[in-house]
């Protein structure tokens, strides 16, 4: 078992059962015994998905999620879910390694959703671009990336 440690208090994470916020179990998660942010746990192991989140975190991963998901589930990126975060992590600034969302924290969640908006707004003003990729076939579209 590994030390984790909560981004807001500096207190030693617990590793318990996901039931315990959810009511229902899932796996495990990190919890912090003392503000009570917390983080899954890559499926069959000990090692946190990202940093410990708190609910305003967990709010802004949702919301960065709901922008981003649908540039390679159908857009864009379709079927490239690497490429989407190669692509963000460009954009960002950030090495590839470190862009997930479960890894980033509010100011880079607010970052990438306006640097989604503002590719979107490029994208549907280029309807060409737009009908290019949608009928281009995209090799490799299986997806490693833990999150
Ligand atoms: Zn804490």
């Amino acid at each position: 078992m590994r030390d984790v440690y909560c981004d807001y208090c500096g207190t030693k994470a617990d590793l318990v059962d996901s039931k315990v916020v959810y009511g229902e179990s899932y796996g495990l998660i990190y919890l912090c015994p003392k503000c009570g942010a917390y983080v899954g746990v890559h499926k069959g192991t000990d090692k946190p998905l990202g940093r410990l989140a708190n609910a305003e975190l967990r709010h802004w991963k949702r919301n960065a999620h709901a922008v981003f998901d649908p540039l390679w589930q159908h857009g864009p990126f379709r079927g490239r879910r690497n490429a989407a975060y190669a692509w963000l992590a460009q954009q960002m600034g950030l090495p590839v390694e470190k862009t997930h969302i479960g890894m980033f924290d509010v100011a880079q969640c607010k970052t990438a959703i306006n640097i989604i908006f503002e590719y979107m707004k490029g994208v549907q003003q280029n309807g060409a671009l737009q009908r290019k990729e949608r009928h281009s076939h995209f090799p490799g579209g299986h997806s490693d990336h833990p999150y």
